[in-house]
């Protein structure tokens, strides 16, 4: 049988793996099986050269059996509906893994952001917005920056939203600027969820964060952040690379002025502290934590048998395939994986939207504690749960995140 590369029937299949195990009532698992909803946009925008151009958004929301649905809007040209619905069961099943109180949803829109003018990305983000109004809401699903959207684009949804609705409702986005009511943290709250998870998996492994060894893929916002965030904390930063570019050094990348390079130069290659490699090999390095943070299907059932890194640390959705976590379990690799690995953003995101809605702010210091606290006890839960089940961290996540959705959908009953 071939490798899938498809998000969703990935989801699906790690599903299927813990529902048996769980022993999860089969209606439940049909209905696990499909998002909820999903919604298919045409957005006609007027361009800066006077044409228009005709884009197609999504928005999906998996489950909203523990309270409104919560994800990101990612822009990218490989955008289609069955990543955005994988994406969205994995939002379903990390808002459970950290216990908070929301369900999974993601959107999306095939667009090349890199190539819009700001003026263009506006527009698009209002007519998205607008079109996808009736099943927006603080109460209803709450969207976030994710690849090829930032704190800006929430800005706009934010405004556009509350034009609809005739007042100010910041609580519609998270991952918002501070001045219209983002969280202190927020930023790095993803990178700052790897190094708690990273620090914990190696103290599992009896080994030390200070020291250790470290290669990161993706230098975005969760791979530059967790780079820096593991680098302060003593671990050693040895290679990284992004969508342009490597950059390695086996004492140690000077990951401050690797970011002050990359800000410049938009890549971290040419980095004048440390050398180019294979991008594919960053993968492979003989490192203690290798942090995936870039996308999809990376370590595949080809690759994985080279792994060799002691500790996995899933800062991207997705990027392990089924076929390559039953290699990875084979040769002892400790996978922390997505659904507990990266949910330091949408926790800090809960954190914003509970602040929003108390109309009352923390200091960034109450955050980032507080975020330490879900991540640890999130992070115990899981690997109790994976014991109790004796399978391996990924399914004992999943274990955990169905054991509490389907106790929700069970209290409420079906709707018939
Ligand atoms: P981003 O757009 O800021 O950064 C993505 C990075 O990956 C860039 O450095 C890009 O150059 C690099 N990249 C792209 N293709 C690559 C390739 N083929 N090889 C190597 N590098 C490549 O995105 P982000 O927000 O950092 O998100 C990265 C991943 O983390 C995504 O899977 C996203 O869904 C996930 N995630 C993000 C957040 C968040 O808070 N931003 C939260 C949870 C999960």
């Amino acid at each position: 049988m071939s490798e899938t590369h498809n998000p969703f029937e990935a989801m699906q299949a790690r599903l299927r793996v813990a529902s048996e195990l769980y022993g999860l009532d089969d209606a439940l698992f049909k209905v696990f099986m499909a998002p909820v909803r999903s919604m298919i946009v045409s957005l006609p925008v007027h361009m800066d050269d006077g044409r228009w151009e005709v884009f197609t958004g999504y928005r999906v929301q998996h489950n909203i059996a523990r309270g409104p649905a919560k994800g990101g809007i990612r822009y990218d040209l490989h955008v289609n509906l069955d990543e955005i619905k994988a994406l969205a069961a994995w939002m379903t099943w990390k808002t459970a893994v950290v216990d908070v109180p929301f369900g999974g949803g993601k959107g999306g829109i095939v667009c090349d952001p890199a190539h819009m003018s700001q003026g263009e990305l506006e527009r698009l983000t209002r007519r998205y917005t607008a079109e996808i109004m009736d099943i927006l809401g603080p109460d209803r699903d709450v969207p976030a920056p994710d690849m090829g959207t930032n704190s800006q684009t929430m800005a706009w949804v934010l405004d556009t939203y509350s034009m609809h609705v005739r007042k100010t409702e910041n609580a519609v986005v998270t991952g918002k600027p501070l001045g219209l009511g983002g969280s202190l943290g927020r930023p790095e709250a993803t990178g700052r969820g790897v190094l708690i998870t990273a620090r914990e998996a190696m103290q599992r492994l009896g080994k030390p964060l200070a020291g250790a060894t470290v290669a990161i893929q993706g230098f975005g916002n969760v791979g530059s952040q967790a780079a820096r965030l593991l680098h302060e904390a003593g671990a050693r930063v040895i290679a990284v690379c992004d969508n342009h570019g490597t950059t390695k050094n086996e004492r140690g990348l000077d990951v401050h002025a690797l970011l002050k390079h990359n800000q410049e130069a938009r890549t971290v290659g040419g980095f004048k502290g440390g050398e180019a490699f294979d991008k594919e090999e960053v993968l492979t390095m003989p490192v203690d934590i290798l942090v995936p943070a870039a996308l999809e299907n990376q370590i595949t059932g080809l690759n994985a048998p080279r792994v060799r890194a002691k500790v996995v640390v899933e800062g991207a959705n997705g990027p392990t395939t089924a076929e390559a976590d039953p290699i990875l379990l084979e040769n002892g690799v400790l996978v922390v994986p997505d659904i507990l690995a990266n949910a330091g953003g949408v926790t800090v995101s809960y954190f914003e939207w509970v602040q929003n809605r108390i109309g009352f702010y923390w200091r960034e210091r109450e955050v980032n504690e507080k975020l330490v606290e879900y991540m640890t006890h999130a992070f115990h839960a899981v690997f109790s749960t994976t014991d109790k089940y004796k399978t391996n961290p990924r399914i004992g996540a999943y274990i955990l995140a169905l054991e509490r959705v389907s106790q929700a959908m069970q209290h409420r009953g079906f709707y018939a």
